[in-house]
């Protein structure tokens, strides 16, 4: 049996090692480091494959969450309300541009941000809400979008985990995660469902007129050559990370296919266990694409379970182990433990399992075996 990673970058890189390195040399080639071809083909690319009408690309998926909420235009004291249970990047470029974050609860289900818990949340300051489609499911984007509507809110889409998710509505009808708020941003981190060989990001819009502000701000709040119209960052996808996702953006339904055949394994073996939940998929199949793979370890001794793993080569996470309401730099008197329960029993039971594209029938049967024989 090959060794057990938790993401497969190596693996995957030699099996598309000719287009990559081809994609490369010609950025070597041309030195179009910047602003290039090959940037200009991604773009293109991915809003087609998104049914987007504007993707910008920009440096990181973090820059990509700030530059959206610079677009908007919030003012410092808006208040955004986002999920307590994610990655802190979210919560930290709200509280960076001045404005006010609202932690809420997330879905005890799907592990989404809650609908009850952002309409309590909804004061007159609440500018926005910022959904994170956690571990490649879209969140709840149609409750959202008509509390959104009711209060007359901005929606950001974080998709740094769910590219290629199709969140399916109520009338059947799906659209790409990522396309359905005012703003989305992702995330190009190696790791992610679509990953470059470093940092990039985009946004992801069908306002027109958001990005034409949005294509400023990526470029020092420039419209006109040195004529900075507003504050600005700089951030931008460079060439060679462009066209590693241009050899990669063909293949990723392939990926997230791959992805889903090994979380289908994962859960045909530890459904039904007394002490496992396995995923809940909301929409159909293709709704969620597995980011992570995450159990809820209940009655029973998650870390000891960990260390079992880990003793056995089996690489696992505890995403994320600490609630962000917890976190020493967004602590905030107006939370209470109890605005939390879902989030707080979280921490202690989840438990993410290795998930890429390269992982095997024998490797997934090996841990899902493992995983058993602890909990017996
Ligand atoms: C990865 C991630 C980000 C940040 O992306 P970077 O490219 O690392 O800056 C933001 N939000 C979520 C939910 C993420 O998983």
């Amino acid at each position: 049996m090959k060794k057990i990673q938790m993401v497969d970058l190596k693996g995957q890189y030699e099996n598309i090692k000719e287009t990559v390195n081809h994609s490369i040399q010609n950025v070597l080639d041309t030195n179009a480091y910047i602003n290039g071809p090959e940037v200009h083909k991604f773009q293109a690319s991915l809003e087609q494959y998104l049914d987007a009408k504007h993707v910008i690309p920009c440096a990181n998926g973090t820059d990509a969450l700030q530059i959206a909420m610079m677009g908007l235009n919030l003012k410092p004291g808006d208040e955004v309300i986002t999920a307590d249970f994610t990655f802190a990047a979210t919560v930290e470029v709200i509280a960076l541009l001045q404005l006010t974050p609202v932690l809420v609860d997330v879905e005890e289900d799907t592990f989404n941000i809650s609908i009850a818990a952002i309409e309590k949340a909804i004061t007159p300051k609440t500018k926005a809400i910022v959904p994170v489609h956690l571990f490649g499911q879209a969140a709840n984007m149609e409750a959202i979008m008509q509390l959104a509507e009711a209060h007359n809110l901005y929606v950001i889409e974080d998709n740094a985990q769910a590219i290629g998710a199709n969140y399916k509505w109520a009338d059947g009808t799906k659209t790409k995660a990522g396309v359905i708020g005012h703003v989305a941003s992702t995330s190009f981190f190696p790791s992610k469902n679509l990953g470059c060989y470093g940092d990039g990001g985009a946004i992801f819009t069908n306002d027109d007129e958001l990005a034409h502000t949005l294509r400023g701000v990526v470029n020092h709040g420039m419209y006109e050559r040195y004529h900075h119209d507003v504050v600005g960052v700089n951030s931008r996808l460079d060439s060679i990370q462009a066209a590693v996702l241009n050899a990669k953006l063909p293949l990723l339904d392939t990926y997230n296919d791959a992805r889903q055949a090994a979380a289908a394994q994962y859960s045909a073996a530890l459904a039904g266990h007394k002490n496992i939940i396995t995923p809940f998929i909301a929409g159909d199949k293709d709704s969620h694409v597995f980011h992570q793979y995450t159990l809820r370890i209940v009655d029973a001794d998650r870390n000891g379970l960990m260390q079992h793993l880990l003793d056995k080569g089996i690489p696992c996470a505890i995403y994320y182990p600490i609630p962000l309401h917890s976190q020493k730099a967004y602590r905030d008197e107006r939370y209470k433990e109890s605005d939390f329960p879902v989030t707080n029993q979280l921490v202690k039971e989840v438990l993410s399992l290795p998930m890429h594209t390269e992982l095997d029938e024998e490797q997934i049967k090996f841990i899902t075996d493992a995983i058993l024989d602890f909990l017996k």
